[in-house]
């Protein structure tokens, strides 16, 4: 099998006719291949996207709206198929992808085909008369998007640029290529105009960079690790182009003896494992104040060591594979390295002995707040354990990170809940819950987790250019 690009309405070989393996996480054997895109691929696709923007960007935002139901009514119409892809793609529960992310990936089609008829200008009436802004689409823009989510972080990005009258030219991740693949299809299906959504596959440097640094790409919205987000925006700089970046995480869970943690427990240890660790939210430092530790402790690591690991493709399984060989090498280094500063592995800590790159739910006491298992993102089924003994100490351990995308507070003191979120340094903070998300809520990172937001008109905003219109009125 072999994943094309699309462009223009079609699918289309590499310019290079090089190809990649794509890998079953599941038995760790190359499955498929997808095209190895380049730089001329990129010219290919922007060149598609630009000559479909005039008339897609003066189409009515009704029917821009109508074109992305369309495209979701068509996902919905094939939900399993992609649930099951998608699960194969990235070795995740297909309980997940078919409850979770395809549900989610077509919200996003359907929240943003709203907001195409409800964002509004604004306008300032003053004593010197009225001014009016007019807010208008960027033109091309470029999407780059990670692995862990495929389907749904693509579209989180595609439905608020499609909306706002941009073309896109989207890249997904070169390791989990199978749905964007199937989307373009949709597309083309539905009849979506020829050029308004292309999909470029490849690697990073090639395919990625090439769409960065394009003169006619005016934006990029980018989603994946921070080393790769600064690299873009690097090169962003001196073009001057509009970057959005959402990038990687160490996030806390701070958990005081006051919380109804026996009850949440199953909660809290999925907002550390869900898709094997795998989601930019999850919370990999859980905090326990002092008097309840060794009770949450045990509590954990039998919630932990009660999930499944196993088959994708079986209805009962919590955990599946990490994702690729190269991550999986990553993880198992990452826990080695706590080993050796001196963390007490209380559950998981090795691979399964099966084909694959299967990891159970690890659990680590004992390390340092300066560890690297402390400090830096592992994005696998790996959370440490710390105790503390004050409302300050737990928010200064909490902020004792260089990111800040998210973090759980649980207690049932709602002072201290609120006090403890205005101090926190995340752009996400979760009071006695975990990845509770309403579409219309900006989302974003701080310090190395992120620059701009995503999320309701925030997304819209970031897809359009402004443009101030004043009137005199005697
Ligand atoms: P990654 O940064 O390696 O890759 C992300 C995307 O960028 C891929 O499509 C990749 O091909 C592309 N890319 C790689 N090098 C590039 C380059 N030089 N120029 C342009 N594009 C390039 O990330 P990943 O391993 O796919 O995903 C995991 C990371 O994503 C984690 O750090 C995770 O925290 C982060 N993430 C963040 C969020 C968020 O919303 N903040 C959500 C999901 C994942």
């Amino acid at each position: 099998m072999r994943f094309k690009h699309w462009i223009d309405g079609h699918a289309c070989d590499p310019a290079s006719d090089r190809w990649l393996d794509v890998f079953d996480p599941a038995t760790a054997r190359a499955v498929a291949q997808v095209a190895a895109g380049n730089a001329d691929d990129v010219d290919k696709a922007v060149a598609a996207a630009r000559r479909a923007f005039p008339q897609w960007s003066s189409a009515a935002s009704m029917e821009r709206a109508r074109w992305l139901e369309r495209l979701a009514d068509a996902l919905e119409a094939r939900l399993e198929d992609f649930a099951q892809a998608e699960s194969r793609d990235g070795g995740k529960p297909i309980r997940l992808a078919r409850e979770i992310e395809i549900p989610r990936a077509i919200s996003n089609l359907r929240f943003f085909a709203h907001a195409a008829t409800q964002f509004a200008s604004e306008s300032h009436h003053g004593q010197a008369g009225l001014n009016y802004t007019v807010r208008q689409p960027l033109g091309v823009v470029g999407t780059i998007s990670p692995w862990n989510l495929p389907l749904y972080l693509l579209t989180w990005k595609i439905a608020p640029a499609l909306a706002a009258g941009n073309t896109v030219v989207a890249k997904p991740s070169e390791v989990t290529p199978r749905t964007a693949t199937m989307l373009g299809e949709l597309a083309a299906d539905i009849g979506l105009p020829a050029g308004v959504l292309n999909i470029v596959h490849g690697l990073g440097p090639e395919v990625g960079e090439a769409l960065v640094t394009h003169r006619d790409v005016r934006a990029i919205s980018f989603t994946g690790s921070t080393v790769v987000g600064k690299r873009i925006a690097t090169m962003a700089a001196p073009l001057l182009k509009k970057v959005s970046l959402e990038m990687g995480g160490k996030n806390p869970t701070l958990v005081f003896a006051d919380s109804d943690w026996q009850a949440q427990i199953a909660t809290i240890a999925r907002s550390a494992f869900q898709n094997s660790g795998q989601i930019c939210l999850c919370g990999s430092r859980i905090l326990v104040e002092r008097s309840i530790y060794p009770a949450f402790r045990d509590a954990l690591v039998a919630q932990a060591t009660s999930l499944r690991v196993g088959d994708p493709d079986d209805e009962n399984t919590d955990l599946g594979p990490l994702v690729s060989q190269a991550h999986f090498d990553k993880v198992m280094k990452a826990i080695a390295q706590a080993r050796e500063d001196g963390g007490n592995v209380l559950c998981g800590g090795h691979a399964l002995e099966r084909p694959g790159w299967f990891v159970p739910p690890t659990i680590i006491d004992g390390l340092g707040q300066d560890c690297a298992g402390n400090r830096e993102e592992i994005f696998g089924p790996v959370a440490t354990l710390q105790a503390f003994d004050t409302d300050a100490e737990a928010l200064a351990m909490a902020n004792a990170s260089d990111y800040g995308l998210a973090a759980s507070i649980w207690t049932r003191d709602l002072v201290r809940a609120h006090r403890l979120a205005a101090g926190i340094h995340a752009g996400v903070v979760w009071i006695n819950t975990w990845m509770m998300r309403d579409l219309r809520t900006p989302f974003g990172g701080m310090g190395q987790s992120g620059l701009g937001s995503e999320g309701g008109f925030e997304a819209m905003r970031f897809f359009t250019d402004t443009r101030n219109v004043g009137i005199f009125i005697g």
